[in-house]
């Protein structure tokens, strides 16, 4: 079943019942606002605005400081959002509109290996495990991404050896669900006839491949929003299909001198420009494979997505 689907988010609580509590053990993960969320109400009364979690590694003045108001949340379906639970401010994950439900359980990677590059989307695996797609555009920082997903130093090199680039590779995880590898796209110099083979490629794969939970799209925070990102992310919403949006590089926060964003800006600005192209908000994460920010909530978030996924 596919988890875009949800039902519209009204701006107001609560929505959805839950009956476990969160886990003690995740709590370090969670934005945790030294002021009362209340009291960053703003004057439209339905919104309320969250101070989203920093990274350790910034000295108090670079501190981004993003106000998420709840209509811009991404909650999962059958999350209790009622203030009798914990407080929702506390229950979304640092550096992210996501707020953890109760399917986050099983974050941890064990157990990471290669299992096969397919060119068309019938050969790949057919075990029926659940299963994540990154893409991005070349240099993206998608290969670092993953390796930072296993904690190991060179298992995307795989994906980088001849004849493995233009391919869709499944790495199997804990022997249970994959993440999977596409070809970068936006790759400057290629010739007109191999972007338009990859279109009709990773097209197919999306629309067709019925254990793909969610395709992970990545997108450098640290530069100015691309057109051909904007094209692919509004085609996903167009489409229907489930996407989280992994903002990446998040860590180079020299702001430059013509007119240069911070991460974080070019993070806002993203979400305006395909806002009209979703039915719901769809999730986004800040990371960084230099500080490895984000790394454990973008597994915490797979969790809970793999989780519904195998109960629906
Ligand atoms: P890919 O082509 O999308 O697989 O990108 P790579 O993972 O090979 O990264 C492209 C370049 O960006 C490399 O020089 C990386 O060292 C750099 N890079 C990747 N991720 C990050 C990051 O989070 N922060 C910074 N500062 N550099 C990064």
């Amino acid at each position: 079943m596919s988890i875009f689907h949800l039902p519209r988010l009204p701006s107001h609580f609560p929505i959805f019942i839950c009956s476990k509590p969160i886990l003690p053990a995740a709590a370090a993960l969670f934005s945790s606002p030294k002021t009362n969320p209340i009291s960053h109400f703003s004057s439209i009364p339905t919104l309320s605005t969250l101070p989203l979690q920093t990274p350790e590694n910034l000295s108090p003045s670079e501190e981004p400081h993003l106000e998420i108001p709840i209509d811009k949340l991404f909650v999962p379906p059958e999350t209790d959002v009622s203030p009798q639970n914990a407080p929702l401010s506390s229950r979304i994950l640092k550096g992210s509109n996501i707020v953890l439900s109760k399917y986050a359980g099983d974050a941890q990677v064990s157990q990471a290996e290669f299992v096969k590059s397919s060119v068309r989307t019938e050969d790949c695996p057919s075990d029926g495990m659940p299963e994540f797609a990154l893409v991005g555009r070349s240099n993206v920082g998608k290969s670092s991404l993953l390796n930072s997903l296993v904690r190991r130093k060179k298992l995307a090199l795989t994906s980088k050896k001849p004849g493995k680039t233009q391919c869709i590779n499944h790495f199997r995880i804990n022997d249970s669900w994959y993440l999977v590898d596409l070809p970068g796209y936006g790759f400057a110099a290629a010739p007109q006839e191999l972007r338009t083979d990859w279109d009709k490629f990773t097209k197919d794969y999306f629309l067709n491949r019925s254990t793909l939970v969610s395709v992970f799209l990545l997108i450098d925070a640290s530069i100015p929003v691309k057109t051909i990102d904007l094209e692919y992310a509004s085609w996903l919403g167009q489409n229907q299909i489930p996407m989280t949006l992994i903002f990446t590089k998040c860590d180079k926060r020299k702001k430059k001198k013509n007119g240069g964003k911070r991460p974080e800006e070019n993070v806002l600005d993203f979400q305006d420009l395909i806002r009209d192209f979703f039915q719901t908000v769809p999730p986004w994460i800040m990371t960084s494979s230099v500080t490895n920010q984000g790394r454990d909530e973008i597994l915490l978030h797979m969790a809970q997505l793999r989780n519904y996924w195998r109960k629906h």
